[in-house]
This record gives structure tokens, C-alpha cells and sequence, in this order.
């Protein structure tokens, strides 16, 4: 392909991108597709000789799109957004197009200084302690997603816990400190990093609550130190996955620091709102921990994947992860003088992630950003407003940013209510305008509504709202009938 057939058929595939977004709202937001259907679509063996580009292009409408959840979708209230705005695409396509290798500074420094710029803005206009910039003596970096960044901020915190932890590796005594709430994300880097789930100490939440408790947590810390094992990691969650519980960072920082132990935040969805200063408060006690990370590539509008980790101390990847093979050593990195992100990841490789990112930053402007955020969460409140009114529906927990947790309220028992609630989130997703996805609030079956896809409006709320409202009266007529209580 010469650069200019490739003119003629991304224009192509532009357009068909182009018709994709403005069409969607009219797709299901998903349809019941059954396993091995996509398998069975597709030919089993590669082609011999070259297809047209337009085949595939066909292919896509014939069998992806039928078989796709579609994220970007404005009934999407699964989950966590994904938003893939526009704008980053764009960016995502330039930096494809440059196909530069960012894994040392000397492989591409533009990959690496457009990083080093917008992170350290970034953390300027999050509020972060200045201290997480490079020029305060920290840095940040564009990790894969917050599941990598919680592996290589528990890896720098163990070259930190366990001297000679690079030679010998660890010995069972290491501790990670976590909640019952806390992303799965982390017992996973405990075991990928090979300390096996007894090093997991699960500390309760508050009472009353599903944060964490800093008290219960620095008794389980001087537990643990006076019996020989040793703290390494404590993670504090800003936004929980399952309803977007707040742990008091600044309070579980002065406990771990008592015993010098890493705190590593997690506020994959959460920690961008704290662009907007009325949310600012996300970020309390921040200014006292070792790494925080936030996704960019789920409420704010990047393209998956573009995690940014902060950490304090600049030196504190590189000296847990850097290796350096003979045919990687070069001037720049003997110098000092440059940061080489392969140091900070597990991957030598790396993509220019950070174009996307100032993609976005450069189309939306902070003010574009800090809408986009103010918009959901004031639809989210507004929700929450009607269904605190309706006697059938109630909070599963406190409302948290654009995320509510709801259930249905039947008279009848915890169990008919988690049943009825089970039967809305199923009957509201088969009519395929809307999509929505469950948790458990202390053992109780609740309905998320994550409000923040790319192109939900007020518009899309209020029909999510009526019919969810209108099924859970529905399930609740019937429950009467069958129970025979009518209710008038
Ligand atoms: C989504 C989420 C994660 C995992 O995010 P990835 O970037 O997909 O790894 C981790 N922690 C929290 C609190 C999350 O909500």
C-alpha cells in the first residue's frame, strides 16, 4: 500500500466510523448473542492472497457490529464508561502513524517529553501535590491501566519493604493492605507478583460504612510489625468499583506512615473529576502518599488504554524495575539527564500513548473536560433526587459522583427485593435502549447506573429513569399478584 491508496481507504474507514457513532443510538445498546455465534461466522483459515480493504470492511457490519456491546452508546450505564471520544481517535490515529517505539528516550524522545509535559500539567490541573511532577522530584507516566499501575507501584514499594528483594525475591512475610471494596486489580498484582494471597490483609470498613477504616487499619498494622511480617502496601480507593466508596486517604496515609509503608491510591474512575475544584476534596490527604493513578480511558473521553500513574519519587520504578541489556545502553540514559519509560512498566515496548491524551486535552480544553464531568454528575444527583421520591425504588448506597446503586423496595423481604431488583436490571436490558450492570451492597443485590458514556444527555437519562421506574412498578404488581397483597 503507498500513502496514497492508503489516503483512499482510510477515508474509508473514516466515513465508516463517522456512520458508526452518529447511527448508534439507534442499534441495541446489546444484543443476546450466543457463544461461538462470531466463531462461526468467520472463515477458519488466513487468506492466501490479498482481500480488499472493503471486504473487511464488510465483514465488520456482517458480524462485529452484531456481536459488539457498544460502549460508546448514550443508553450505556454499564459498569464504568469507556469513552472513546472522537478527538482521541484522532490522536490515536497520529500516533499509529508515527509507529514510534517510546520504550527509551533515545528510541523517540517526542514520545517521551510529550508524556513528561502532559502528565506534569495534568497533575497541575488535578490539584496534585507538585511534589508528583518531574521538576518537584516525582513524575507520572502513561501505564496500560490501573491494574499495571497497581503491579509496578507494588513492586517499587517491595524494592522499598524487603532489602535484597531484587536478588532473593520475597519471603512470605509481605503484607498488602486492602479492602473488601478494593479492585480485584490488586489481589492480582499480589499474586502476579508471587506473594500468594496470604499476603493479602483484607481491613474492615468503618462502621456504618464501605470505606476503610484507618483505625482497624493502623491495628493491623502494628499487629503485623510486632509479629515479624512485614507492611509493604497499603491501597486506599477514591471511587470504589462497586459504588464509588471514598476511603480517607489522608488518615490511612498517617497510619502507613508510622511503619514507612508504600501507599499507592486507586482512583482509576474517580480521580478526574478532581479537575473540576468543586470535586477537588476527591484528593485530600493525595499530598501524603507515594502513587496515585486515574484512567483517562474511562470518564474522560481517551481511548482505552491510557492509565496515568503519579508516583513521589522518580527513582523508585527504575531502581524496582530498570534492567539494562547491553544493546539498550546508550549516552542519554548513562547521562541521567532523561527519564526511559521502559523503567516504569513491565513492557520494554511502549506506545506514543500520550498523543491521544493531548488530543483530547487540546480539543476539549480543561473547561470542555471540566463540563463533561459536571454534566454527569449533576444528572446523577437529579436521579437520585427521583428515586429517593419513589416509594418502590431506594439507594443501595450513598450516591457517589455519577454512579448510584439502586434497588427495588416490595414489602415483602430482602430476598423478594433482591429478586425484584434482579428482574428490573434484566427486563430494562432486554428492551435493549439501555444497558445496565449489578453489584452487591453488603450482601444485597443492587442496579448500578454509571452515568458518563461519551454521548449521554439529559435526554437519555430521562428515559433510562421512566423506564426503570416503569418495570419496577411493573415487577412489583406482579410480586403483589403472586403474593396476593395487592396494593390498590
Ligand atoms: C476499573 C477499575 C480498575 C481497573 O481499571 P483498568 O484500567 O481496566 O485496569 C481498578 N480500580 C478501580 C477502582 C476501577 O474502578
Amino acid at each position: 500500500m503507498d500513502p496514497e491508496e492508503f489516503r483512499r481507504l482510510a477515508h474509508a474507514a473514516v466515513d465508516w466510523i463517522a456512520d458508526y457513532r452518529a447511527g448508534i443510538g439507534e442499534l441495541p445498546v446489546r444484543r443476546d448473542v450466543e457463544p461461538g455465534w462470531v466463531r462461526a461466522q468467520l472463515p477458519a483459515h488466513l487468506p492466501e492472497r490479498p482481500q480488499p480493504f472493503e471486504a473487511l470492511l464488510a465483514e465488520i457490519d456482517r458480524v462485529v457490529v452484531p456481536a459488539s456491546t457498544h460502549w460508546q452508546h448514550p443508553g450505556f450505564f454499564g459498569y464504568f464508561p469507556a469513552n472513546a471520544s472522537l478527538h482521541s481517535l484522532l490522536g490515536d490515529m497520529l500516533s499509529g502513524g508515527l509507529g514510534a517505539q517510546g520504550m527509551l528516550w533515545s528510541t523517540s524522545p517526542a514520545a517521551t517529553e510529550v508524556e513528561q509535559v502532559l502528565l506534569d500539567a495534568f497533575a497541575g490541573a488535578l490539584g496534585l501535590d507538585p511534589a508528583f511532577t518531574f521538576g518537584g522530584g516525582g513524575g507520572g507516566s502513561i501505564q496500560d491501566s490501573a491494574s499495571s499501575a497497581a503491579l509496578v507501584a507494588l513492586l517499587a514499594a517491595l524494592h522499598r519493604a524487603v532489602p535484597g528483594w531484587r536478588e532473593r525475591g520475597v519471603d512470605g512475610t509481605e503484607r498488602v493492605y486492602v479492602t473488601a471494596e478494593t479492585h480485584s486489580s490488586l489481589a492480582k498484582a499480589v499474586r502476579v507478583a508471587g506473594l500468594g494471597a496470604r499476603a493479602l490483609r483484607v481491613v474492615d470498613p468503618a462502621p456504618g460504612s464501605l470505606a476503610m477504616d484507618p483505625a482497624a487499619l493502623a491495628t493491623a498494622l502494628r499487629a503485623d510489625v510486632e509479629a515479624g511480617l512485614r507492611p509493604v502496601l497499603v491501597c486506599a480507593t477514591v471511587g470504589t468499583t462497586g459504588t464509588g466508596a471514598v476511603d480517607p486517604v489522608r488518615e490511612i496515609a498517617l497510619a502507613a506512615r508510622e511503619h514507612g509503608t508504600w501507599v499507592h491510591v486507586d482512583a482509576a474512575w474517580a480521580g478526574v473529576a478532581a479537575l473540576c475544584p468543586e470535586l477537588r476534596w476527591l484528593l485530600d490527604g493525595v499530598d501524603l502518599v507515594d502513587s496515585f493513578c486515574t484512567d483517562t480511558h474511562k470518564w474522560l473521553l481517551t481511548a482505552f488504554d491510557a492509565s496515568l500513574l503519579w508516583v513521589r519519587d522518580a527513582a523508585a520504578l527504575p531502581a524496582a524495575l530498570s534492567i539494562t541489556p547491553e544493546y539498550l545502553r546508550n549516552a542519554a540514559s548513562e547521562s541521567g539527564d532523561v527519564v526511559d519509560y521502559r523503567d516504569w512498566q513491565v513492557p520494554l515496548g511502549r506506545r506514543f500513548r500520550a498523543f491521544k491524551l493531548w488530543a483530547v486535552v487540546h480539543g476539549f480544553g480543561l473547561e470542555g473536560l471540566r463540563a463533561h464531568i459536571r454534566t454527569h454528575v449533576e444528572l446523577a444527583a437529579a436521579f437520585a433526587d427521583r428515586v429517593r421520591a419513589e416509594p418502590g425504588l431506594a439507594l443501595a448506597a450513598p450516591p457517589s459522583l455519577a454512579l448510584l446503586c439502586v434497588r427495588v423496595v416490595t414489602g415483602a423481604g430482602a430476598e423478594a427485593d433482591d429478586a425484584a431488583t434482579r428482574t428490573v436490571l434484566e427486563r430494562v436490558n432486554a428492551a435493549g435502549a439501555e444497558l445496565l450492570t449489578h453489584t452487591t451492597v453488603e450482601g444485597r443485590y443492587a442496579i448500578r447506573v454509571a452515568i458518563g458514556s461519551v454521548a449521554t444527555e439529559a435526554e437519555h437519562v430521562a428515559a433510562l429513569w421512566e423506564r426503570l421506574r416503569a418495570e419496577a412498578s411493573a415487577v412489583r404488581d406482579s410480586s403483589d399478584h403472586a403474593a396476593g397483597t395487592g396494593h390498590g
